[in-house]
C-alpha cells in the first residue's frame, strides 16, 4: 500500500462528466487499496473568467480580495469531486488551502509555501478517507490572509502535499499524455519520454515547456519528490521526472533505461530582443544598462556583447515579451546619462533550446546544432549555453523548421506522428 498524491488540472475537471471521470480515476486507485490525496484545479478556464470579472469592477483589483477571489474556483472543483466520489460509495473529504495547512508568505496573487502542517490530511486519511484539497492556494500566519501561489500553482500544491506527507510519488495529471522530445504541435514526430532529470526538465520548462511548471519542479527537486506526469484520458504511463539518485520505478521491474545525450527540443516564442546601439567601450556601462533594465521589472534572459572596433558598442539582450516597452521606456528615460546611440526593438525572434544532462560527459553535441542549421541555411543571431543546455536565438519564422531539423539531427525523431488531443497541458 502506497501514498498517492494526485493532482488534475484545469481541463480535466471542466464540466461534471470530467469531474465524475476524474472521481473514477480516485477511486480506482483507493481500491488498488493505496491512500489518495488529490489537489486540484478551478474547472476549466474559471480562473481566467474570475479575472476578467475582477477586471471589470476595478481597473487593478486589491490583491488581497483578488486572492480571496481566485482561491474560490478551486473551493468549486474541490467540493464536486468530493460529492461526486461520496456518490460512488467512498469517504471523501475536500479541504481549502488553510485547512490543510499550506502556509506561505504573504505577497499575494505569487505567494510562497514556507510550510505545510498537513494535521488536518492525515486525521481523514487515518479514518479511511479520500483528501481532495483546493490547489493554488494558502494562507500566511502573520496577515491570516488567504494567498494564492500564481497561475499554474496547483502544480506546486500537489508537490508541497507530497513532499510534507511522505508520499510515494506526485502524479500530475493533464490533457498531455507525458513530457515529450518536443512540443508535438511543433514536431509531430516527437516522442513521450520515459523519463527525464529534475535538472533537464527545469531547462526545458525555463525554455518553453508548458507541461509542467518550474517552481513546482524547483520544490521537488529540492524535497526528494517523484513526479509522474500523466494524462487523464489514459491509463498509459506517462513520464516519470526523477531528482538525484531517484531510481526510475520501471528500471526496477526490469525495464533497461538508456540514457540518451539529449533530451529533448523545446521552443520559445515568448521573448523580444532590444539593442543597445552605440554604447561607450568603457567599464561600467553594461553595469548601468542592467540595472536600469532590473529596476523597470523586466526579466534578463540572454544577453550579447558585439566587439567595437570604434570605441563604442552594441549590446543585445533578450527579454519576455510583456517586459520590452517598460525596459525600453527605462532605458530611453537614460540615454543621455548612458550615451548610448539609439534602441531597437525586435519582437520576431524564437528561442530553440536543446537540453540533456549527457551533455556534460558527451562532446560534439554543439557541433550537432550548428551543423543541422547550417544545413537548413538557418542564421544564428545569438547563442548562449549552461552546462546541460544550448539555446540559439533565431528568426520565429525560422523556429518550426529549425526545430524539427535540430530534433531529426540528435536522432530524437519518433516513428510515427503524435495524435494530439487539442490539449493545453493544464
Ligand atoms: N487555477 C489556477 C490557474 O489556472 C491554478 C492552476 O490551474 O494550477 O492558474
Ligand atoms: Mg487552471
Amino acid at each position: 500500500m502506497a501514498l498517492i498524491v494526485q493532482k488534475y488540472g484545469g481541463s480535466s475537471v471542466a464540466d461534471a462528466e470530467s469531474i465524475k471521470r476524474v472521481a473514477k480515476r480516485i477511486v480506482d486507485t483507493r481500491r488498488a487499496g493505496h491512500d489518495v490525496v488529490v489537489a486540484v484545479s478551478a474547472m476549466g478556464d474559471t480562473t481566467d473568467e474570475l479575472l476578467d470579472l475582477a477586471n471589470e469592477v476595478a481597473p487593478i483589483p486589491a490583491p488581497r480580495e483578488l486572492d480571496m477571489l481566485l482561491s474560490s474556483g478551486e473551493r468549486i472543483s474541490m467540493a464536486l469531486l468530493a460529492m461526486a466520489i461520496h456518490s460512488m460509495g467512498f469517504e471523501a473529504r475536500s479541504f481549502t488551502g488553510s485547512q490543510a495547512g499550506m502556509i506561505t508568505d504573504s505577497q499575494h496573487g505569487a505567494a510562497r509555501i514556507v510550510d505545510v502542517t498537513p494535521v488536518r490530511l492525515r486525521e481523514a486519511l487515518d479514518e479511511g478517507a479520500i483528501v481532495i484539497v483546493a490547489g493554488f492556494q494558502g494562507f500566511n500566519r502573520d496577515t491570516r490572509d488567504i494567498t494564492t501561489l500564481g497561475r499554474g500553482g496547483s502544480d506546486t500544491t500537489a508537490v508541497a502535499l507530497a513532499a510534507a506527507l511522505g508520499a510515494d510519488v506526485c502524479e500530475i495529471y493533464s490533457d498531455v499524455d507525458g513530457i515529450f522530445t518536443a512540443d508535438p504541435r511543433v514536431i509531430p514526430k516527437a516522442q513521450k519520454l520515459d523519463h527525464v532529470s529534475t535538472e533537464e526538465m527545469l531547462e526545458l520548462a525555463a525554455n518553453g515547456a508548458k507541461v509542467l511548471y518550474i517552481r513546482a519542479v524547483e520544490y521537488a527537486r529540492r524535497h526528494g519528490v517523484l513526479i509522474h506526469a500523466r494524462s487523464t484520458f489514459s491509463s498509459a504511463e506517462g513520464t516519470y521526472v526523477l531528482g538525484e539518485g531517484m531510481k526510475n520505478p520501471r528500471e526496477a521491474e526490469g525495464a533497461v533505461m538508456e540514457e540518451p545525450i539529449v533530451a529533448g527540443v523545446a521552443t520559445d516564442f515568448s521573448h523580444a530582443k532590444i539593442t543597445v546601439a552605440g554604447v561607450p567601450d568603457v567599464p561600467g556601462k553594461a553595469a548601468e544598462i542592467f540595472k536600469i533594465v532590473a529596476k523597470s521589472g523586466a526579466n534578463v534572459d540572454m544577453i550579447v556583447q558585439n566587439v567595437s572596433a570604434t570605441g563604442r558598442t552594441d549590446i543585445s539582450f533578450t527579454v519576455p515579451k510583456a517586459d520590452a516597452a517598460a525596459a525600453l521606456k527605462a532605458l530611453a528615460a537614460e540615454q543621455n546619462e548612458v550615451g548610448f546611440q539609439n534602441l531597437v526593438h525586435d519582437d520576431q525572434i524564437g528561442k530553440l533550446s536543446v537540453v540533456g544532462a549527457g551533455m556534460r560527459t558527451h562532446s560534439g553535441v554543439s557541433a550537432t546544432l550548428f551543423e543541422a542549421l547550417s544545413a537548413g541555411g538557418i542564421n544564428i543571431e545569438m547563442i548562449s549555453t549552461s552546462e546541460i543546455r544550448i539555446s540559439v536565438v533565431l528568426r520565429g519564422d525560422d523556429l518550426a523548421e529549425a526545430a524539427r531539423t535540430v530534433h531529426t539531427a540528435y536522432g530524437l525523431d519518433g516513428d510515427s506522428d503524435v495524435t494530439v488531443h487539442a490539449g493545453t497541458g493544464r
